[in-house]
């Protein structure tokens, strides 16, 4: 069936390109040695730290999120190593699960994914190793399966009040460029990202910011790496290149999306996320219905996961909006799968967009047969016309 007009994508990533990254992309794909890539490189190296929030270097891997991942965890620990892991959510979840497969060994302390990183656990699990045997602390920033965010520098501050050495690893796939972020200032060794959510490309670059600590951690390390290695990949970075033929046409993009953000102003860009976040939260409450985070402190910017009433399935109702509205919706993941459904707005997203956006969940679930109260909506169109 023909569907004119554009594609709502309002999963909580990939998000929605904007029209001037798909041009900045359209061009020749250039030699990854030649003096032209080396500018490219040199530029974009440096224009992306201010997200991370870091003066220390960036690495780019042509991969997805979970390449990051890998990354992360290979070069800076060695098989039998104790990592400490939280279960926030699905990515939590397959995040250790790597660990594990890697031969790490993983504690991963229970959660009920409604809830973020208690930094208190955090301090508990590690004044409960008096032998030091963990050796890296793995938390997600925005967990995107429930629209939970952890206090980062709050979990820093648990680590440090215990005197513990371990490393901290942040993945921020869903929040670097939505949501405050500050490598740096929060003292984290490793930050995992991603480009096709709040950096606004499509996916196929992933991305490790690494601490001085972290750096040292790498030259003892004793994981096999090769193509994850940070080593030849910060040789070559220092002019500019990379050591294997980098997604150039993704770097093109990468340079562009970063001066939208820079544009815009990083500040902006988190309060216009946090805004959006807040008019789909009274939206959802409007309706009558639930918002899976069980902590105003820890409310995401990036997206909300919505419950639904028992007896309602949230794909049923995902595939109703599609057909009929042409909106994609995030879906219920692992243990959530069918019993909620996640609203994205994060990315290149305005007002209308999230209007729009809102409207089409509110008649979606009309047709569905939800019992909602369908003023639910104004709440929400009432606070987009306040600043
Ligand atoms: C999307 C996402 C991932 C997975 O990233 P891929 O690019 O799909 O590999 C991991 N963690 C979080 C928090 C995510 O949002």
């Amino acid at each position: 069936m023909t569907q004119p007009g554009r594609h709502f994508l309002q999963i909580p990533g990939p998000t929605n390109t904007p029209d001037r990254v798909l041009r900045a992309m359209a061009a020749p794909t250039i030699d990854h040695r030649g003096p032209e890539f080396a500018r490219l490189g040199m530029e974009i190296l440096e224009a992306v730290k201010p997200v991370f929030g870091t003066a220390g270097p960036v690495v780019i891997y042509p991969s997805s999120g979970t390449g990051a991942w890998e990354a992360a965890l290979v070069n800076t620990l060695s098989p039998g190593d104790r990592v400490l892991c939280f279960e926030t959510g699905h990515f939590a979840t397959l995040w250790q699960e790597m660990a594990r497969g890697l031969g790490l060994e993983v504690r991963l302390v229970p959660g009920d994914w409604r809830h973020g990183v208690d930094p208190k656990a955090v301090a508990d699990e590690l004044d409960a190793d008096p032998a030091r045997a963990i050796k890296a602390v793995l938390v997600v920033h925005n967990e995107t399966s429930t629209g939970v965010t952890s206090r980062v520098p709050e979990v820093r501050e648990a680590m440090d009040s215990t005197g513990h050495p371990a490393l901290l690893l942040v993945d921020t796939i869903s929040s670097l460029g939505s949501m405050d972020y500050r490598h740096d200032e929060w003292g984290v060794d490793v930050t995992v990202a991603g480009s096709q959510k709040g950096l606004m490309l499509p996916p196929g670059l992933g991305f490790n910011a690494m601490s001085e600590k972290a750096l040292a951690a790498a030259r003892t390390a004793r994981t096999a790496t090769s193509f994850w290695s940070w080593g030849p990949m910060l040789a070559a970075n220092e002019r500019g290149v990379f050591p294997y033929t980098p997604a150039t046409n993704l770097l093109y993009g990468l340079r562009e999306a970063l001066r939208m953000l820079e544009e815009e102003g990083l500040a902006n860009v988190y309060a216009r996320h946090r805004r959006h976040a807040e008019a789909t939260r009274l939206a959802v409450r409007g309706w009558g219905l639930e918002v899976l985070c069980a902590d105003e402190r820890e409310h995401s910017g990036s997206l909300t996961a919505v419950m639904l009433p028992e007896g309602h399935d949230s794909d049923k109702i995902r595939a109703l909006i599609l057909d009929r509205y042409n909106m994609s919706l995030g879906a219920g993941l692992g243990r959530l799968t069918g019993k909620i459904f996640r609203i994205g707005h994060l990315g290149d997203f305005n007002d209308l967009m999230l209007a729009g956006t809102l409207a089409g969940v509110q008649m979606g679930l009309v047709a569905a047969g939800v019992p909602i109260d369908t003023g639910g909506i104004n709440a929400a169109l009432d606070r987009l016309q306040r600043p």
